[in-house]
């Protein structure tokens, strides 16, 4: 399914050394434009889909490419992180929202307001 990346949503990490969803990346696979320091995803193929960089995003801006078979067209699944939870939210090509809670698994501290 695969990742895409909100160059709009994304500050960078800038109060950090490296960006949480390059460190959160266990394939190297995301990289920081020299030029205005917005994540993007170097190759999408090699992506496995274990969405700890959508999950590190403090702002959301790494969004769950959802399959056609399940989307059907323009649907979106973004998490947001809580003190003690993902909640996930999907919204459907119709409009309509529905959201899952799962426990998180980021230390306190990196978690912004
Ligand atoms: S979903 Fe996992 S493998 Fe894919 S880019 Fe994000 S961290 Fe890397
Ligand atoms: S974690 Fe989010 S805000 Fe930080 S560089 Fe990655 S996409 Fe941008």
């Amino acid at each position: 399914m695969g990742i895409r990346i909100d160059e709009n949503a994304c500050h960078g990490c800038l109060k950090l050394p490296e960006a949480r969803c390059v460190t959160a990346c266990p394939g190297d696979l995301i990289g920081i434009r020299s030029d205005n320091r917005k994540a993007f995803m170097r190759v999408q193929a090699d992506c496995w889909d274990c969405y700890a960089c959508v999950k590190m995003c403090p702002v959301s801006a790494v969004e769950v490419v959802l399959p056609h078979s399940i989307a059907a067209g323009d649907a979106h699944l973004f998490p947001k992180m809580k003190r003690e939870s993902v909640r996930w939210t999907l919204t459907t090509p119709d409009g309509r929202t529905e959201t899952f809670d799962a426990p998180t698994r980021v230390p306190e501290e990196q978690l912004e307001e």
